[in-house]
């Protein structure tokens, strides 16, 4: 069995208490490693390593630009080890190698872009108001940084917080989700071998109520960074809130993929199916909420019946398995008591709708992809974060009707808009309340572009250039440069 350790302050650590958990793998359901399990004695020494190389360690002393290169090294390191980092998160979580691969070779790029942006932020000479004095801005680190990821796609979802941390000259302390922890202990490595400093880059392992929660309630933690379920989110918010801390929340969806008459249907089908089955459905954007004007619901609703019946479920190590396990038991349970509970509602069972077993899927933990159709947008299926393989199909008449549907959900986070009208497709991307709406396509995300959520889908931003400012803290510099120091009671 193999065993993964805490790393604290550049050293593979046992935790204080010798405690460990097991992580398995969801296609085979067999436990395949152990994994250290921290708790606040754990986290304080991580902390405090953090801290120390924050404050002391040549990391202090490091320039913008020696930073930029160091993060443009570990990116070539991640390029380097891309195939085997996929393999590792396709065991944990069980997503398609395919898409775990194309995510492994894309990772680097936050390195190098936030690498190349490192020596690029500047403050500002202010035309001050008041003779004599020049006036500065400085951008400067928060400090030590808790990154707290999920475990859909955790080692991408920790670049997008690492990359701009780093660059910033932040340290950081970072807290993967038990049930996918191993990727993230083997990327962390790296970083040693790139050249960046003991204490830098830190990661513990192990529960959300023990490890998480004393990193988010450490005094000398100055900023959360966390991408998880609504639920922890607000919980997290909370504690950082008395805790005075920065914080930034990237939470979840229900996201409505909306669909015109005037559409490219082929398109449109594609897209819609990508967006809710891709990734077993384990996606903050997934695509859950189907809206088909009236006018083409059946001749769409039957291609979109016809397209899904052809997912091949199987081994995520398969390069030709298109729908892969669900990660978690929990999250398995939950997808099919939402099944449950969407029938119960009064909603159309079209296709799919159970466990999947035997033949390709062995003994993993498959359901099968599953779309409902006559679902009014009150339903539970419709409110309610599934975080699976599960479509709920809407009719709307109208863009007004339209809108009034995508924009009632307490989510924002991402919406599809399928039109080849420009004029409406620019109206819509007004219109929607959502912090990524995407035209004619679905998914897309990037580097250089704003990816973060509107509503209960969260605060913050990540990717783009401005990702890097939720890591600083701007100081005013006043220089009196010339401006007699007058009789302190009046005042000037
Ligand atoms: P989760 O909230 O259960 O856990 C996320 C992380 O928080 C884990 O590391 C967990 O251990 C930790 N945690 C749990 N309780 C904690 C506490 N009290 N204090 C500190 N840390 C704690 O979420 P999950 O099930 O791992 O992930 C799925 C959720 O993530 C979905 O809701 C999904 O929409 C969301 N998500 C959002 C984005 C985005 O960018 N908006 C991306 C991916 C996933």
């Amino acid at each position: 069995m193999q065993r993964f350790s805490l790393l604290i302050n550049g050293e593979l650590r046992e935790p204080v208490s010798g405690a460990w958990f097991s992580t398995d793998n969801p296609y085979t359901s067999q436990v395949w490693a152990e994994v250290a399990r921290a708790d606040a004695a754990d986290v304080d020494l991580a902390v405090s390593a953090a801290h120390q190389a924050f404050t002391s360690g040549p990391w202090s002393e490091f320039t913008a630009s020696q930073r930029g290169m160091l993060l443009h090294r570990v990116g070539d390191l991640i390029a380097r080890d891309a195939r085997k980092l996929a393999e590792m998160e396709v065991r944990d979580n069980g997503k398609l190698i395919s898409e775990m691969a194309g995510q492994l070779n894309y990772v680097p790029q936050w390195f190098y872009y936030f690498g190349g942006l490192a020596d690029k932020i500047q403050g500002a000479v202010i035309p001050i108001d008041k003779k004599g004095y020049f006036n500065f801005t400085r951008h400067e680190p928060l400090g030590v940084v808790g990154i707290i990821t999920p475990w859909n796609s955790p080692l991408l979802l920790l670049a997008w917080k690492l990359a701009p941390a780093l660059a910033a000259g932040c340290t950081v302390v970072i807290k993967p989700s038990e049930f996918t922890s191993t990727s993230t202990i083997e990327f962390a490595r790296l970083f040693a071998e790139a050249g960046f400093p003991p204490g830098v880059v830190n990661v513990v392992t192990g529960f959300g109520n023990e490890a998480g929660q004393a990193l988010v309630e450490h005094p000398l933690v100055r900023k959360i960074s966390f991408t998880g379920s609504d639920q922890t989110g607000r919980r997290i918010g909370a504690q950082a809130a008395q805790h005075l801390k920065h914080v930034s929340l990237e939470l979840g969806g229900k996201s409505p993929n909306i669909v015109f008459a005037d559409a490219n249907i082929e398109d449109a089908v594609n897209g819609v199916v990508s967006g809710i089955f891709a990734a077993t459905g384990q996606t903050c954007i997934a695509g859950s909420r189907l809206l088909v004007q009236a006018s083409i619901h059946d001749e769409f609703v039957e291609k979109l019946l016809a397209l899904a019946a052809t997912a091949r479920l199987g081994d995520p190590m398969d390069a030709g398995t298109q729908v892969g396990p669900v990660t978690t038991v929990p999250q398995y349970e939950k997808i099919l008591s939402y099944i449950d509970i969407a029938k119960s509602e009064g909603a159309k069972l079209l296709m799919g709708g159970k466990p999947a077993s035997g033949g390709a899927c062995g003994t993993g933990r498959f359901v099968e992809p599953t779309i409902f159709g006559d679902v009014f947008n009150h339903m539970r299926i419709a409110q309610e974060e599934v975080f699976g393989p599960v479509l709920a199909v809407i009719r709307f008449a109208d863009v007004d009707e339209a809108v009034a549907i995508a924009n009632d959900s307490r989510y924002g986070l991402g919406a599809g808009v399928w039109t080849r009208d420009i004029g409406r497709a620019l109206r819509m991307s007004e219109r929607i309340q959502a912090g990524t709406v995407w035209v004619n396509t679905y998914r897309a995300v990037s580097f250089m572009s704003p990816f973060g959520g509107y509503k209960d889908s969260g605060l913050g931003r990540e990717n783009g250039a401005d990702a890097i400012y939720e890591y600083l803290q701007t100081k005013s510099v006043w220089i009196n440069s010339g401006a007699p120091t007058g009789n302190p009671f009046v005042m000037r």
